[in-house]
């Protein structure tokens, strides 16, 4: 899509932005979506980039960089992966971060976070990661996670921006609508540290039963719905001096 009819579409979907200042004051906890190789890592898979990707490297820096900060500060973080049991598909996808290869495993530079007691991590077999969180005695990790820890505010990051982090969002939102997350107040989405996948129109139209889906509108339309449902997003993140 020519970037011209993106810059009109978004002007006329536009998204304010804030800039986000973390401190001790408020209990924050950081979300990373699905931060796994099949779908950030080059060639890693069927729903991985086929190249290098400037928004999606972006995104694992920044996200990389936001994981170690919190780590540091010993506040609350929680990773989705999202993995599959070889014999259960997921459609509309094709196969793809089977349980057990490295396509479900987290990136290369955020593989320390499996040995960070700071964390929890969280496999997860559907698009939603908040409906993934649900175990066989109903009892739901992400939901005991921000009551145990009493956190305030979630501040989520990860891919995709308009996929499985807008579906954990709009969830999370109702949850806290319907007091199942009694102490969540805020649900932020950091754009930067958000992306999704690329499949222009010229390329999708080659593909049988492909839906196009260009990266920067799709990515922007993220955004737009997770406001428009009450995420409040952000463009710039720091931490208050102690
Ligand atoms: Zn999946």
């Amino acid at each position: 899509m020519v970037s011209a009819t993106i810059d009109l579409l978004k002007k006329e979907l536009p998204v304010e932005q804030t800039s986000l200042l973390l401190s001790q004051d408020i209990k924050t906890g950081l979300v990373l979506v699905d931060l796994v190789n099949g779908f950030c890592t080059v060639g890693a898979g069927n729903l991985a980039p086929v190249q290098h990707d400037k928004q999606i490297s972006c995104m694992v820096q920044e996200s990389v960089r936001l994981a170690r900060l919190f780590c540091e500060k010993k506040w609350p973080v929680f990773a989705f992966l999202d993995t599959h049991h070889p014999d259960i598909p997921e459609p509309p996808y094709p196969p793809h971060c089977i349980a057990g290869t490295d396509e479900a495993r987290l990136v290369p530079d955020l593989q320390w976070l499996e040995n960070e007691a700071n964390a929890t991590l969280r496999r997860k077999d559907c698009i939603d990661g908040f409906l993934g969180s649900v175990d066989k005695d109903g009892s739901n990790l992400f939901v005991d996670w921000v009551n145990k820890n009493q956190i305030k505010a979630i501040l989520v990051v990860g891919i995709c921006t308009d996929i499985c982090v807008l579906d954990f969002v709009c969830s999370a939102l109702s949850a806290r609508n319907r007091r199942m997350l009694t102490p969540l107040e805020d649900v932020i989405v950091y754009s930067g540290a958000c992306a999704t996948f690329d499949l222009p129109v010229h390329v999708a139209q080659d593909i049988d039963g492909a839906l196009a889906h260009p990266q920067d509108l799709m990515h922007h339309i993220g955004l737009y719905m997770a406001k428009g449902r009450g995420a409040r997003i952000v463009s710039e993140v720091s931490f208050a001096a102690k």
